[in-house]
Order: C-alpha cells, then structure tokens, then sequence
C-alpha cells in the first residue's frame, strides 16, 4: 500500500519488536548472530553487512525516496565512495562545477589518481552536461540545489540525457532531503544523502545513504558496502531513525523560516547579493518550482563592502546562529564556505563557482524567526 510521506516517516521500514512488542525499533547493539546450523540463521549474520537496526533506518529511507533499496553508510562520503567503486580506470564522469567541497576532494584527490577523469560544468545548463558526455562517461553525477550558491539543475531533462546515453545517474539530494524532492521519481538511478544533515536532523549523527530501485544496482553497492565495511553502527542508525520521525515538520518549518530570513534579508543595506531559490528573480526558480515541494531553509548571502576580516568579524557576532559547518540540523548555523566547507577547494576554482571571500551560508533552524531575523539584524548593524 503506498503510504504518504509522513506516514512513511513514522512508520516504513519499522515493525514491534517480534520477541518483547517493543514499539521502538531497538538498537540491536550486536557484532554477530547465532546459527542453528551452519548457514542456518534469521537473514543476520555480522554486522557488517547486515544490522537489523541499520535495516529498519534503510528501510524507511527507501520509502521515503520512493524507491526499493536503501543501504546506509557510516558518513555522506563514504555512500559517495561506494558509487565510484563501480568507476573503472579510463572511465569519465560528468559532474557540477559547484558542488559540496568534499565531493570535489574525493573525485579529484582520491579518484582521480586510479585514472578516472572528472568533467566539471554548469549544471543548472542540461545542453552543457550533454556536452561534456563522451563514449567513456559512465556517470553523472549531480547536486542540486548546490553547496552553496543553491544553483538548480533539472533532475528530469538530464535524467533524459543519460538515459539516451546509457549513463548511470546519481543525484545528491541532502540540500532538499526526500521531503522536498524526490529524484528517483523524476529518472535518477541512484539517490546519494548525507544524512547527517536534514534527514538526522539533530546535528548528533554522521551517516550517509544511497537509494535506488534496480536490484543489479543493489546487489553491486551491497557487494562494496559489505566488502568495504564502510557501514554506521546500531546507535546512531536508531538516532537517524528516530530523527526521521520529524522529518516533514522540520522541513516544512525550515521551509517556513527561510522564507522569513530570506525576504529580511533581501533588501538589507549590508547584503550584496542573496542566494535563495524561492525567489522569483533567482535563475533557477523555475526549476525549483518544478521539482521540489517548497525552497528549503538554505540562504547564502554575500556582504556588500566586505574584506575577510569583516566577513569574520560578522560570522563571529551571532548570538541565536552557530559559526559551525554542517547543514539541516533543528538549530541555525552560518558557515563560511571559503575558510570551512569549501577550504579544500583551490581558490580560483571556488571564486568561479562564487564562493567568495564575503559570502555566509546560512542553515535556518527550526527556533522562533522573529529570534532569528534579530540575531541578524543586530549581527548585520
Ligand atoms: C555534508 C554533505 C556531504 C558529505 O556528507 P558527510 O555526511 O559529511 O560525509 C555530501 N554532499 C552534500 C551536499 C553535503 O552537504
């Protein structure tokens, strides 16, 4: 039965526990499982492959992407590394040419060096990914909305574009979580999270997972999942699960609350320039429109007539908003990309994506907006 979104939320993938009725899915704090007979078991057999908690929280997330198979993994990177292990060397992968700063660590310190070739383009233009589409791409992969300009790239006409090439598709959702987008739904083979951010929500866990509906897909990701051993352990897949509870009302007051920060600040004195796809004049507004339920709680803003030192000095001064990294947790957090999120990125390339000495990325929480907006209004004066 196709349940909705916030049903699926509470309840897929979960069931009370067998032996007690337990309503709660227990953290099954387990290495190992024991055999009747050699071979003879319950479908469990060492934990890292298999965790009947780790299983409850793969479950639900599948659910909520609309698709068959979730595999959870012990960060946003290590899910990111299981995909590229299908990579051969000599293969080219096609990609944004703004993404999050540790995607772009690991396609050009780590992958490139076993001879994978990584093509970087504005994604938000389809014709540009089909262009840079040669015999040896055998990925695309894809953010959107981006880290951190929130730039937007139609899920649905590259979805086309790979199709028709035979390209495998992968589509990093942790910006707008599954409440707000589903990408499977719109052609994507495989859903990357980082669900350390919105789909935890609580800022108290570091977890990734990978979504898809062929079970070739599957089998080949489980097989390096398992071979790997990059998985998360019991407790912190019951803390995902139980943040997931969650998941729709925080985003829709994420949603809500962004969208008061954002008109705040759209006409400030000391802001440049602002980044938010729920306004109409944003390039990608209309794609946003199309694809996602509503905009999110990410704004970037980028100060007027501001050095590194005011920058700092700005980032430094908030009360209500955390200078931290991180994204989608219940409490709001600034981030400057240049010297945090973005360091690893070299600076020529980072300021051609508009990651930009004076810009701060904003993660609005789930506190008051008005306790929000005058964090700011002070923090700005
Ligand atoms: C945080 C993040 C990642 C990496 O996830 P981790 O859980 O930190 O390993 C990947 N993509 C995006 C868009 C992110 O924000």
């Amino acid at each position: 039965m196709a349940y909705k979104f916030a049903t699926k939320a509470i309840h897929a993938g979960q069931h009370a526990d067998p032996s007690t009725g337990a309503v709660m899915t227990p953290i099954y704090q387990t290495s190992t499982y024991r055999q009747s007979s050699p071979g003879n078991h319950k479908g469990f057999e060492y934990s890292r492959g298999t965790n009947p908690t780790r299983k409850a929280l793969e479950d639900c997330v599948a659910a909520l992407e609309n698709g068959q198979f979730g595999l959870a993994f012990a960060s946003g990177m290590a899910a990111t590394d299981c995909v590229l292990r299908l990579l051969q060397p000599g293969d080219e992968v096609v990609t944004g040419d703004d993404l999050y700063g540790g995607s772009y660590r690991i396609f050009t310190k780590v992958y490139e060096q076993y001879g994978i070739k990584f093509v970087f383009v504005n994604a938000s233009d389809s014709e540009a990914v089909r262009r840079g589409i040669t015999e040896k791409t055998k990925l695309i992969w894809i953010e959107t909305p981006t880290n951190p300009t929130l730039k937007l790239a139609d899920i649905e006409e590259i979805g086309k574009i790979a199709k028709q090439n035979n390209i495998l598709y992968v589509v990093d959702n942790t910006f707008a979580s599954p409440y707000l987008q589903n990408p499977l739904d719109l052609g994507a083979d495989i859903v990357m999270h980082s669900a350390t951010k919105y789909i935890n929500g609580h800022s108290d866990v570091v977890m990734g997972a990978l979504i898809m509906n062929s079970v070739e897909l599957y089998k080949q990701l489980f097989f390096f999942y398992n071979a790997v051993g990059s998985t998360p352990g019991p407790q912190d897949s019951f803390l995902a699960l139980r943040g997931i509870k969650t998941l729709h009302l925080r985003m829709q007051a994420h949603c809500a609350n962004g969208r008061k920060v954002a008109e705040f600040l759209k006409n400030h004195p000391k802001i440049e320039k602002i980044y938010w796809p729920g306004f109409e004049d944003h390039p990608g507004h209309a794609i946003a429109k199309k694809q996602m339920k509503d905009f999110g709680g990410m704004i970037s803003i980028v100060l007027k007539d501001a050095d590194l030192q005011e920058t700092f000095r700005i980032a430094s001064r908030f009360k209500v908003f955390t200078l931290a990294e991180s994204l989608g947790g219940v409490e709001s957090l600034v981030n400057h990309p240049a010297t945090m999120t973005h360091g690893s990125i070299p600076r020529e390339i980072r300021e051609k994506a508009g990651v930009v000495d004076n810009l701060l990325r904003l993660s609005v929480g789930i506190e008051d907006a008005e306790d929000l907006i005058e964090d700011l209004k002070e923090v700005l004066s």
